[in-house]
């Protein structure tokens, strides 16, 4: 099962970081999508080389605040900054940690290989 579809049983339509009940529907372009507008949220960003098939909605604003950081990382920070959303981040955190892959698997053909053994880079020199 995605991960998205776990999350939604156990936040529905509110945002797991903050708790706010998300917004949807059509993205108007040119208009600043409001903060409680449902984004993706990785627990790792893309750009550093997460998944694009983890994600789970979160809000707008929090994604945002999130900006690169893993959701473990995020929820020191908020703890150190004594944010309410401290303790709901590092639930997130720990959710992606146990149901991760579970979700990699529900994707056919995506399944890691296994015994499949790859030389080490420094015994292909010489
Ligand atoms: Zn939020």
């Amino acid at each position: 099962m995605h991960l998205s579809t776990l999350a939604a049983h156990r936040w529905r339509d509110k945002c797991p970081c903050c708790g706010v009940r998300m917004t949807g529907g059509r993205y108007i372009a040119g208009r600043v999508a409001p903060p409680t507008y449902k984004t993706r949220g990785h627990d790792k960003a893309i750009a550093e080389g997460g998944s694009l098939n983890l994600w789970v909605w979160i809000c707008n604003r929090c994604n945002v605040n999130q900006a690169s950081l893993s959701f473990e990382v995020w929820a020191r920070k908020l703890m150190r900054a004594d944010d309410a959303r401290a303790e709901r981040v590092a639930e997130l955190a720990d959710f992606f940690r146990r149901h991760e892959s579970d979700s990699r698997h529900s994707y056919p053909g995506v399944r890691p290989a296994e015994n499949v053994e790859v030389p080490r880079i420094d015994t292909l020199a010489d």
